[in-house]
């Protein structure tokens, strides 16, 4: 009898099928996976996929994103509910209150906005170009969303006004000092590194404030080899993977941080995904040309 990640491999050839999994997927998820990354990354690779058809292994807002760059594949989302809160906190209602009160700012999305915010603003952004790519507006406002804490790493580094969305990411937001300062405690040798969708306050007390992607890098160029990882827990198994020689510690041992949407998925879901084929996303003409617009205005970016 096959075991399931045979019964993957077989049915994702037969269907021609690429699988792509995103850093905070479960270990089993990123097994897998052709390829495993950061939410740009992965949307970016579905350029190059030769094959027609994508499962991205996710949620909801990166699916949408492989499906805004690759409008010719079939793009699949194993678990029809896996959202991602910090992207259903943006109201369409509020941003265009935001617009008529900041008449003159420009608006800036970060890529973990659904495909109806994306085409409702002028340019995207990630956690690792947002400083480049609100310095390359003529603006001297930008309106920033959705999340406060993402906006507040950008405020420090750029001479411009920033008007934050007030919405967060709840893993990243939940983190304490004091989580920061036990990590410390037991491992006072590691560097530690924090995303920047945690609090202001937990950023200025990192070694490093850096994406997902930014981690990956300096994990691997460092002289160093031990690091506390301060993002979601599936980030210290990619990375573990990736740099055998090197430890990574989680910022929480006890309770690690973890996205309950990014988890939803599991083996059987990716069996009966490629099986039926579902489910699939599909975005409407006019707000997949106004939100690739967006997106590939922050990709002309250098
Ligand atoms: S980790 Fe945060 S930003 Fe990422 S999917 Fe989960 S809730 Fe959304």
């Amino acid at each position: 009898m096959k075991s399931k990640s045979e019964k993957i491999a077989l049915m994702k050839r037969e269907k021609d099928f690429t699988i792509l999994a995103h850093n905070y997927q479960t270990k089993e998820v990123q097994d897998i996976a052709d390829f495993t990354g950061d939410s740009l990354e992965l949307s970016r690779m579905t350029r190059e996929i030769k094959t027609k058809k994508i499962l991205f292994a996710g949620v909801r807002f990166m699916a949408e994103t492989a499906k805004l760059l690759s409008p010719d594949k079939k793009v699949v989302l194993p678990v029809e509910d896996a959202g991602c809160e910090m992207a259903d906190m943006v109201q369409l209602k509020v941003l265009e209150r935001m617009r008529r009160e900041h008449p003159n700012a420009a608006v800036v999305a970060y890529v973990n906005t659904t495909a109806e915010v994306k085409a409702a603003s002028d340019i995207c952004c990630t956690s690792s170009n947002a400083v480049k790519v609100v310095n390359s507006l003529e603006n001297d406002e930008i309106i920033f969303l959705p999340d406060k804490n993402l906006a507040a790493f950008v405020a420090r580094q750029t001479k411009k006004k920033i008007i934050p969305y007030n919405g967060w990411c709840y893993v990243h937001n939940q983190i304490k000092e004091e989580d920061v300062l036990n990590a410390r405690r037991k491992h006072p040798l590691s560097k530690l590194m924090i995303h920047p969708e945690a609090p202001e306050n937990i950023q200025l007390m990192a070694d490093y404030v850096l994406s997902t992607g930014e981690m990956q890098r300096k994990a691997g160029e460092d002289d160093l080899d031990e690091f506390i990882v301060g993002t979601e827990e599936g980030m210290a198994y990619k990375l573990k993977k990736l740099y055998p020689g090197k430890e990574f510690h989680l910022l929480r041992e006890d309770s690690p941080l973890t996205c309950l949407n990014m988890k939803k998925t599991r083996l059987d879901d990716v069996i009966v995904s490629l099986e039926n084929e579902q489910y699939e996303i599909l975005i409407d003409e006019s707000v997949r040309k106004n939100a690739l617009r967006a997106i590939e205005r922050m990709l002309e970016i250098k």
